[in-house]
């Protein structure tokens, strides 16, 4: 058995590339398996009739300068590191929320005009509403001046440490704090805390008091920071500029390749085998699958399992990718906008509306006279019939009656939607999950009520020489929180590794 490389990442989402790019750039030889015929997985996209429809994510923090994004602005460092030049387009505004009760408000870059108008809706909490949202720009301010690397690296721990006493002191105590409790702190009005829920919902598919407090500082101060930034060419031009830069150093990245098997003797990982039979070995191994494909499907060794209450699973998604008329988007229309019909329901199934229109920035992703939108909600796999074919009717007819149903309640947002559609392609739980290949199609683990930020795992994990990065591990969900993942596990594998990991 040959050791060929020194590290084979299973997956290549934007946490497995990550630490790929930063492996292969550190002078470490990495393989990276994708099952999918394009890299990204959640931040993907792919085209059809000329429209580039974004898979997932299509709101991205991390590509802020150096002045204003603090040591966060990730994706910069990276590309920057890797000598490739991603080109974004800036959005003035993060999310436009159209709320119950004819609650409009629209969460600027600039944060200042964010706060006077929130202020002007709710005139008696002006100082709480100051103080809550400078609570989370504590936390950005201390994260951001940190250089990102793995906490379960005691030379990075010690690094920070020495350089940083005091915010390292001022950190531990904001880990232990929770958004909704730091909220409930400084404000009593009731719809203003529902604000505060669905500021938290709306990446964390939790409310506030289920939401850490470092996990909300990072996004909600960064978007009046960095700010949010669109790549140009869609969403898969993070991961495709990830792809060249790990081969511009000499890295290989397999696609349309699954892993079936990462292959371990007595607790210790030491290459994957492919479905097709092929095997390859490598000193340590990086799952960027989930924590239920990576620990019950891919590691044969039962002792490993991971059952299913550890972490509660979040739900999966129904999403629209539409082509529609231009004419449809009125003037100075936002891009990203969430809908919620009522405060009782918002965080039920299906209960809060997630619409993006990024050819409102990038018009190259849809043909002349046209945009794309992308509407998309909560569904779970269980509440969906698996289709038996491509052509089962009786799925089909479903996806379209649920599709209409969404589109229906969008036209609150856009009246006249439905006759402005030129292209209609639906996505259920079972198609993310065959897709993305992702356990039942779920957003990922999410930390049960009261659990505390750092339970969240790390990279390490228990079999030996296997790594996990991605939206499994520590902080979560998002592009931006799993490249932090992918920072922080090549840092502990240059670690182990004894090859020098280089600061971003
Ligand atoms: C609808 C939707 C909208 C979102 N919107 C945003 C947003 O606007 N902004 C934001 O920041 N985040 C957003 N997110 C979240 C964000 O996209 C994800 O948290 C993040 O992209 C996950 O990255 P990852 O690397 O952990 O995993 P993934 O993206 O799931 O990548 C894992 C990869 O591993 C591959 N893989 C798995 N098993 C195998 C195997 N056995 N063999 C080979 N390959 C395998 C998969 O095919 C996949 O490509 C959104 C997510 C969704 C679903």
């Amino acid at each position: 058995m040959t050791q060929k490389y020194d590290a084979i990442i299973v997956g290549a989402g934007i946490g497995g590339l990550t630490t790929a790019a930063l492996l292969q750039h550190a002078g470490l030889r990495t393989l990276t398996i994708e099952q999918h015929y394009l890299p990204g997985g959640s931040s993907s996209f792919f085209k059809k009739r000329g429209y580039t429809f974004d898979a997932g994510a299509s709101l991205f923090y991390g590509f802020g300068s150096y002045e204003t994004g603090g040591t966060l602005n990730l994706h910069r460092r990276i590309f920057d590191r890797l000598g490739i030049e991603v080109k974004t387009i800036p959005d003035p505004v993060q999310i436009h929320y159209h709320l119950p009760n004819d609650f409009e408000i629209r969460t600027h870059y600039d944060k200042e005009r964010f706060l006077t108008e929130l202020i002007a809706r709710f005139p008696r909490e002006a100082s709480g509403i100051r103080k809550f949202y400078q609570e989370l720009e504590d936390v950005f301010n201390v994260i951001g001046s940190f250089p990102a690397g793995s906490l379960e690296n005691l030379e990075h721990l010690m690094f920070i440490g020495v350089r940083h006493p005091l915010k390292v002191l001022k950190l531990m105590v904001q880990t232990m704090k929770n958004m909704g409790k730091t909220a409930r702190k400084y404000i009593r009005n009731q719809e203003l805390l529902k604000f505060i829920d669905i500021e938290s919902y709306a990446w964390a598919v939790r409310d506030a008091l289920a939401t850490p407090l470092v996990n909300a500082g990072i996004c909600l101060a960064d978007r009046h920071h960095g700010g949010i930034n669109y790549p140009v060419g869609g969403s898969g031009s993070i991961a495709n500029a990830l792809v060249k830069g790990i081969r511009h150093f000499g890295g290989e990245v397999l696609l349309g390749k699954r892993v079936a098997e990462i292959i371990t003797r007595n607790g210790k990982a030491f290459g994957v085998k492919l479905s097709d039979g092929t095997e390859y070995f490598s000193r340590v191994v990086v799952s960027n699958a989930t924590v239920w494909d990576t620990f019950n499907s891919l590691i044969k060794e039962k002792r490993f399992r991971v059952d299913n209450s550890k972490f509660d699973i979040a739900p999966s998604w129904l999403q629209l990718h539409l082509g529609v008329k231009k004419s449809l988007i009125p003037e100075k229309f936002n891009v990203h906008h969430i809908i919620v019909e009522d405060w009782e329901t918002y965080d039920n199934i299906g209960g809060t509306i997630y619409f993006s229109a990024p050819t409102i920035l990038d018009p190259t992703c849809a043909p002349d006279g046209k945009h794309v939108l992308h509407v998309f909600t909560t569904a779970l796999a269980s509440d969906w019939q698996k289709p038996v074919s491509k052509n089962d009717t009786d799925y089909l007819a479903a996806k379209e009656a649920q599709a209409n149903q969404l589109i229906r309640r969008t036209e609150r947002l856009l009246p006249g939607l439905s006759d402005a559609i030129d292209l209609k392609l639906i996505a259920s739980p079972h198609t993310h999950e065959r897709y993305l290949s992702r356990y039942l199609g779920s957003y990922g683990p999410l930390l049960r009520k009261g659990q505390y930020v750092l339970e969240k795992p790390q990279n390490f994990t228990p079999v030996r020489n296997l790594y996990h990065v991605g939206d499994s591990c520590f902080p979560g969900q998002g592009v931006i929180a799993v490249t932090y993942s992918g920072v922080s596990c090549a840092n502990l594998i240059c670690k182990k590794l004894g090859t020098r990991f280089q600061y971003l």
